[in-house]
C-alpha cells in the first residue's frame, strides 16, 4: 500500500462503500422506529407518494443532489437527512480506512453504522431501538473476539471478556448517573401564565398529550412505574365526567381525580384547561444506557468514561446555547444518544492521542 495509486483507489473505494452503506442506514433510520421490515418492500419508496424509487434515482449522494432533494415522481421534498447520513457515513468510512489497520477498520465501519442509526433515530424519535443498542453490544463483543486488537490484547478470550466488561460498565455507570439525576432534579414544575388548554387522546398502546402548542407522546413522560405527573386544572372532562378545580394525579396507566381512580385503558379522552403541570423529568432514556454499553463493547472501558464525559460536556454547552438563543422548551424529552456518539467517535480517532498526552502529564 505504499503505491499512491493503490492508496487512492482503496480510499475512493471506502468512500463509495460508505455512501452506499449510508443509503442503507437511511432505510434503517426510517423503518426501524415504525417497525417496517427492511426487506419488504424491497425497493426504497418515496415517503410521500409511496412510489418505488428506481435504482438510477437511488444512487447515494448523487441522486439527492441531482434531484435537488425532491421526489422525481411527486416533487415532495426529500429530507436533507438522507444526504447528511450518506455523506457522514462516507467520510467516516474513509477516515477510518486511512487511520486503522484493515481488520480494525472493518470493525469500526460496523461500529459507526450502529452509531449513525442510533443518533439519527434519537434525534427524530427520542428513542434508540434495542436493535441498535443490544444489537450493537453483541456486534461489539463479537468484533472484539474476531479482532482482539480492538481491546488492546492478542487473545480472543481476553478481548471478549474486556469487551463484555466495558459494556457492563457503560450500562451501570449511566444507570447510576440516571438515578442520581433523578434524585437531584426528579421533577419539573411548569406554571402557565394564562389558563392553557390540554388534551389527552388515546392512540393504540399510547396516547397523544397536547398542552398549549406542545405536542408529545404520553410514554415520553414516564420512565418507570412510580413516576407521577400532576396536572392542576380549572376544569377538565374525563370522558363523560367533568371536574372543576381539581388536581389530576397521573401514573403511566392510571389517573386519580378527587380520590376516584380510573385506569387509562378505559379512558378515551381527557380535555380541559390547566394552570400548572408537574412532570417527572428524566435526564436520559433507558436506550442511552444500552447505547453506552454498545460503545464500550467496541471501544473498551476508557471510551465509556470519555464518551460520558465528552457527551455531557457537549450536551451542557448546547443546552446553554439553546437556553440563551432558543425559545424555552420544557419538554421532558432530550436526546442524549447523539452526544454519546460524538464522544465515542472522538475517542475512536483521538483516544490514543489523549492517552499519550495524559500519560505524559502523569510522568513528566
Ligand atoms: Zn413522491
Amino acid at each position: 500500500m505504499h503505491d499512491p495509486t493503490h492508496k487512492f483507489l482503496f480510499g475512493a473505494f471506502s468512500f463509495v462503500l460508505g455512501a452506499a452503506v449510508g443509503s442503507f442506514l437511511n432505510v434503517c433510520i426510517y423503518r426501524w422506529p415504525v417497525d417496517l421490515s427492511i426487506n419488504r418492500p424491497r425497493r426504497s419508496f418515496c415517503p410521500n407518494c409511496k412510489q418505488a424509487i428506481p435504482w438510477h434515482q437511488n444512487l447515494p449522494l448523487i441522486s439527492w443532489l441531482a434531484l435537488r432533494g425532491s421526489c422525481a415522481n411527486c416533487g415532495a421534498k426529500i429530507s436533507f437527512r438522507y444526504l447528511a447520513v450518506e455523506l457522514v457515513t462516507a467520510l467516516l468510512f474513509l477516515a477510518i480506512w486511512e487511520m486503522f489497520p484493515w481488520q480494525m477498520a472493518i470493525a469500526y465501519w460496523i461500529f459507526v453504522s450502529f452509531l449513525i442509526i442510533g443518533t439519527f433515530i434519537d434525534f427524530e424519535h427520542f428513542i434508540i431501538p434495542d436493535r441498535v443498542t443490544i444489537g450493537g453490544t453483541i456486534a461489539g463483543i463479537a468484533s472484539s473476539m474476531m479482532v482482539p486488537a480492538l481491546m488492546g490484547t492478542n487473545t480472543r478470550l481476553a478481548a471478549g471478556v474486556r469487551s463484555f466488561l466495558a459494556a457492563a460498565l457503560g450500562y451501570v455507570i449511566l444507570w447510576i448517573v440516571l438515578e442520581a439525576g433523578k434524585i437531584a432534579f426528579g421533577r419539573k414544575r411548569i406554571r402557565f401564565d394564562a389558563p392553557t388548554s390540554f388534551k389527552w387522546t388515546k392512540r393504540d398502546d399510547d396516547a397523544d398529550f397536547v398542552v398549549g402548542t406542545e405536542q408529545s407522546l404520553w410514554s415520553d413522560y414516564f420512565a418507570r412505574e412510580r413516576d407521577r405527573l400532576l396536572l392542576t386544572c380549572d376544569e377538565v372532562g374525563i370522558d363523560h365526567h367533568t371536574y372543576e378545580n381539581v388536581t389530576l394525579d397521573f401514573r403511566y396507566d392510571r389517573v386519580t381525580a378527587e380520590g376516584h381512580m380510573m385506569m387509562l385503558d378505559d379512558v378515551t379522552q381527557i380535555a380541559g384547561v390547566t394552570r400548572e403541570l408537574v412532570i417527572p423529568r428524566e435526564a436520559m432514556g433507558r436506550g442511552d444506557l444500552k447505547f453506552l454499553a454498545a460503545i464500550g463493547a467496541f471501544l473498551g472501558w476508557r471510551a465509556v468514561l470519555f464518551s460520558l464525559f465528552a457527551g455531557s460536556l457537549l450536551g451542557s454547552v448546547i443546552g446553554l446555547i439553546t437556553l440563551v438563543v432558543g425559545k424555552p422548551v420544557w419538554s421532558a424529552k432530550l436526546p442524549f444518544g447523539p452526544y454519546l456518539a460524538f464522544g465515542a467517535v472522538t475517542w475512536m480517532f483521538f483516544g490514543g492521542f489523549f492517552l499519550r498526552w495524559y500519560g505524559a502529564l502523569l510522568s513528566p
